[in-house]
């Protein structure tokens, strides 16, 4: 090559060396054509000069690429003066196909850019290189079907020989398993599975799919067995050969796969669907063995208060705690699982008697009542309800099952005296009427099925009406009025009670302006709220509704239960704050009946409290309703706030609450809540100051 570049100063004689050179030497001009060639080329392409020249390259390249991208390919080496090599076939003149490798130049022959390439055969090189890697290639294989670890054991399963792979795979060295049994050296599953893959091979030849665990110094290792009889003479004991591979890989992804199926992510508990599948199989059993199985519902109260106040993380935080708090009140042949938000369920499969369900349910809720510490100072405050269904008493089928324990769970939402229900036919009644109450609820408001009713207070002194409490009511089509005790939680559980919530509110204030304008006086009007309220409202738009009033202050109180306060959350204060700058007061509702945590009273700066009417109730036969009730009115006074005795129905009560000193009081023996117009006529009748 070096040759002819340096012949470049005369065309004449460079073409001439060209020609006798023996490197398969040609020249091609900037299309691809021969120019020139050397006698070593035409040898190499087994045709003469002239049946060369002039020709285009890309008829004897048998690997070239198309003509067209070859061209430009050239077109390039002669711009950039680049010089290349590369590999590729070509076709002789006879028809064979060999192996050439292309050196290519570009050099400046008679004031022209031309290539100058030269070939090489490389034909033999390349078949040997072909052959060395079919040759790894092979061993590759070869090498993989290797197994980790081969054995030659007797049926007795004794060890004959054995060869390793990886020494680390054997639980003990070589010489110390030789003339051993399987039975004494691997633990007892791998040992009955081992022989049981002898015993099989020995029958039918060969035995293949068994997997063993064991526990090695570098870790739990898992091994896929196939065996073979080895062919020996009739009156010799045959033996087998068993290969083990290890599978550990393998066998972990699996392991992964299925816990992503069948496990909740966050608690590690069976989900949904492996619930199901054991729930299932136990009901087959209990079936066989005539006995029965109970189903534990358990659903958390006040839980997405916790999780929209404190935030997702710690709602986690608190999920997984309780799953391990459920988890310590169940054995280990019951199944404790996470169907789904804050619903649990416990399968107690084959229990003797209900005193042990009761046993579980009580140990449950206990435990579900204290305080959860969450970090960085968080606590949340929850409860359970659980309903429970029993098979095959109450339900035949796993949905059924399912459906009934949810259902019985809704009734000890619901039901004052207990947190845990048993099914009972009824329920299912009360639950179908349920969904169809709800289904109607949807349309009550465009309808115009709800009216806002107005329960007198009247100051404790005066006894004249200074205040009132919206009360809403639903006249449904069908069912007449429906008391808000019952649709009321069906609103917060479908979210309708924030639209509803928010109507009530522009329903009071738009009452309260119509009153003032038609009669002169200001009644100022408490509105209950609901906790869902507060939580997910983003922004109030009673905010806007309320200062498009133009009320003046101390027109509307806000009733909200204990609960709101215990959440302690950021948007539940700034929605205080906001009631505080603009003269709207804060009830708390039902006193006495919830947690009472006196000083969130203080911090949140609540103006009155409304004794529960249980309390006002129960004065006259239970003695510690009284103290009760007098010591809350005390403890009122002390911390600035008024009481309101809710539920005064006699006069012997009002006479007892009002020597206690309580401010305020609402109830039948005042006044029923009234529609808007004939509460309009007791204030405009002089009740009113
Ligand atoms: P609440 O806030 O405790 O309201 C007082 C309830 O006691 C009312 O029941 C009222 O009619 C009743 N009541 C008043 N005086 C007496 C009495 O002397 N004796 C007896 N036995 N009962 C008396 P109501 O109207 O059925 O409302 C039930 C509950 O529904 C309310 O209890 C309140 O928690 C809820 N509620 C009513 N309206 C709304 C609303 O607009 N929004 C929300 N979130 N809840 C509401
Ligand atoms: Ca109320
Ligand atoms: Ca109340």
């Amino acid at each position: 090559m070096e040759q002819v570049n340096r012949l470049e100063m005369d065309s004449e004689w460079n073409l001439a060396i060209l020609r006798n050179a023996s490197d398969g030497n040609h020249l091609l001009d900037c299309e691809g054509r021969i120019l020139e060639v050397s006698e070593s080329f035409c040898t190499l392409l087994g045709c003469s000069r002239e049946e060369l020249m002039g020709k285009h390259v890309s008829q004897w390249y048998a690997l070239s690429p198309h003509p067209q991208a070859m061209q430009e390919g050239m077109g390039n080496r002669l711009e950039t003066n680049d010089r290349s090599a590369y590999e590729t076939k070509c076709r002789r003149q006879d028809g064979t196909v060999i192996d050439i490798e292309v050196s290519s130049i570009q050099i400046h022959l008679g004031g022209r850019a031309v290539l100058l390439n030269s070939s090489r055969d490389v034909t033999k090189r390349k078949a040997t290189e072909r052959s060395l890697r079919q040759q790894i290639e092979l061993t590759e294989s070869v090498f993989n079907a290797i197994p980790d670890l081969m054995f030659e054991l007797d049926l007795n399963g004794t060890y004959i020989n054995l060869w390793a792979h990886d020494p680390m795979l054997l639980a003990r060295q070589k010489e110390a398993l030789l003339g051993k049994t399987v039975g004494e050296v691997l633990p007892e599953q791998a040992a009955k599975a081992v022989m049981s893959a002898l015993s099989e091979a020995n029958i039918q030849g060969k035995s293949k799919g068994q997997t063993i665990c064991l526990d090695l110094a570098h870790g739990r290792c898992w091994f896929e067995l196939s065996t073979s009889k080895m062919s020996m003479s009739q009156d010799q004991n045959p033996h087998l050969i068993m290969l083990s591979r290890e599978i550990t890989d393998r066998k972990l992804a699996e392991e992964k796969i299925q816990q992503l199926a069948y496990y909740d992510q966050l608690t590690g508990l069976p989900n949904r669907r492996l619930f199901r599948d054991r729930l299932e199989q136990d009901m087959k059993r209990v079936m066989r063995n005539k006995t029965s199985l109970a189903l534990l519902y358990i659903d958390l109260d006040k839980f997405k208060e916790v999780n929209d106040s404190l935030g997702h993380d710690k709602g986690d935080t608190l999920l997984i705690e309780v799953s391990k708090r459920i988890r310590q009140h169940v054995r280990d042949t019951d199944t404790l699982a996470r169907l789904g938000g804050d619903e649990f369920v416990i399968l107690l499969p084959a229990f003797h008697e209900t005193g042990n369900i009761n046993r579980v349910v009580q140990d449950v809720l206990q435990s579900l009542e204290k305080p959860f510490y969450l970090g960085g100072g968080s606590v949340g405050h929850i409860s359970g309800s659980i309903g429970i269904a029993l098979y095959p008493q109450d339900a035949e089928s796993v949905d059924d099952l399912l459906r009934y324990a949810d259902q019985a769970m809704y009734a000890a939402k619901n039901s004052k005296a207990s947190r845990f229900h048993y099914f009972t036919r009824s329920m299912q009644e009360a639950a179908r009427n349920r969904m169809a109450l709800t289904a109607d609820l949807r349309h009550a408001l465009e309808q115009n099925q709800f009216e806002v009713y107005f329960q007198p207070i009247v100051d404790a002194q005066s006894e004249k009406i200074v205040k009132a409490e919206a009360l809403l009511r639903w006249h449904h089509p069908v069912q007449g009025t429906i008391s808000p005790t019952l649709f009321i939680p069906l609103a917060e559980e479908s979210g309708l009670i924030l639209t509803i919530g928010e109507w009530v509110f522009e329903e009071t204030l738009r009452n309260i302006a119509k009153w003032k304008k038609r009669t002169g006086k200001i009644v100022q009007v408490s509105v209950n709220t609901s906790s869902s309220q507060f939580m997910q409202a983003e922004t109030h738009h009673w905010h806007d509704i309320y200062l498009q009033s133009g009320l003046p202050e101390h027109s509307i109180t806000v009733e909200i239960t204990e609960s709101l306060l215990l959440l302690d959350s950021d948007r539940v204060t700034n929605q205080f704050h906001f009631f505080k700058e603009h003269g709207i007061e804060l009830s708390i509702d039902d006193f006495g009946t919830g947690l009472s945590a006196l000083s969130y009273l203080h911090r949140f700066d609540v103006d009155y409290l409304k004794i529960d009417k249980s309390f006002v109730q129960n004065m006259l036969t239970d003695a510690s309703s009284t103290a009760l009730t007098q010591a809350v009115i005390i403890m009122a006074h002390k911390l600035h706030m008024k009481t309101i005795a809710e539920g005064v129905e006699t006069e012997i009560q009002r006479d007892l609450l009002k020597s206690f000193g309580c401010d305020y009081m609402q109830g039948f023996f005042y006044s029923k809540p009234l529609p808007s117009d004939a509460f309009e006529a007791l204030i405009d009748g002089g009740i009113c100051p």
